[in-house]
């Protein structure tokens, strides 16, 4: 007879950290139950049935039971493991981002499945791609739009007027496109064609394609700007994860300048 104290769930490890002598409390993002809490009792001994199945990236088959505060995880299985994010350092650094991304903007035992297959998607493409920033920029705006926060690109946040094609800039506060005549220069961000529609290609497209398009850098980087000035403002904070990112960086750049 199964208990009905226990479920199991698909999940992505998104972090732990050690408790008490040999214990890990996990946070684990679920596609049925959202994300949560577990302890994994045992899970720091060598000979532990837990050993190697609950590392952060980690796909798993996670059984819980129903703890009052907490759950406590009773078996494991690894679904899917991602080790060339663990064999660079730049890929994991990606990972780590996205993990972190996943973390800050979901609830507590608030299933979001569109959340949880593009995470798994993006994983996917950083671990296989040598070029994934592109796509992790759509990542970016797919968890805004999948949590509620979605950019306007279409009409005036402020007026509500539909944009004119070049004449635009971009309110973070406000939620998205602005016109010249209601944006404040000082508040407000530049935002080109070619970034509105890039934005407006990502909102069609939540997954793949990006490989076939033609970025020009100023473009990116104007696109990286506003999405990460968005995410920001959302979370109320900047990501420790995206300063490794750019810290990263710097320390590459100069080598290959010697
Ligand atoms: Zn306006």
């Amino acid at each position: 007879m199964t208990s009905i104290k226990t479920y199991t769930s698909q999940a992505l490890v998104l972090k732990y950290f050690p408790y008490k002598e040999a214990d890990l409390i996990l946070t684990v993002f679920t596609k049925q139950h959202g994300k949560l809490q577990a302890i994994a009792k045992g899970a720091r001994k060598p000979q532990s049935k837990f050993s190697g199945h609950v590392e952060p990236l980690t796909v798993i088959n996670i059984q819980l039971a129903r703890g009052r505060s907490i759950e406590t995880v009773t078996q494991v299985q690894t679904n899917k493991a991602y080790p060339t994010l663990y064999k660079d350092l730049n890929k994991l650094a990606h990972g780590i981002y996205i993990s972190e991304l996943i973390d800050q903007f979901t609830p507590e035992k608030e299933p979001n499945k569109q959340i949880f297959d593009a995470g798994i998607d993006i994983l996917d493409f950083i671990s296989n791609s040598p070029e994934p920033e592109l796509k992790i920029r759509n990542f970016e705006f797919q968890i805004l739009k999948f949590s509620g926060f979605l950019p306007e690109l279409f009409v005036c946040v402020k007026c509500g007027q539909e944009i004119v094609a070049g004449e635009h800039r971009y309110s973070v506060s406000n939620g998205g496109v602005i016109c010249l005549g209601c944006s404040d220069i000082s508040n407000t961000m530049d935002m080109s064609l070619a970034s509105i529609k890039l934005l407006r290609y990502f909102n069609r497209h939540s997954t793949a394609g990006e490989s076939q398009l033609r970025i020009k850098e100023t473009t990116y980087t104007e696109v990286r700007n506003l999405l990460l000035e968005t995410i920001i403002f959302w979370l109320e904070k900047d990501l420790k994860s995206s300063q490794f990112i750019d810290h990263l960086k710097t320390i590459q750049t100069p080598l290959t300048k010697l």
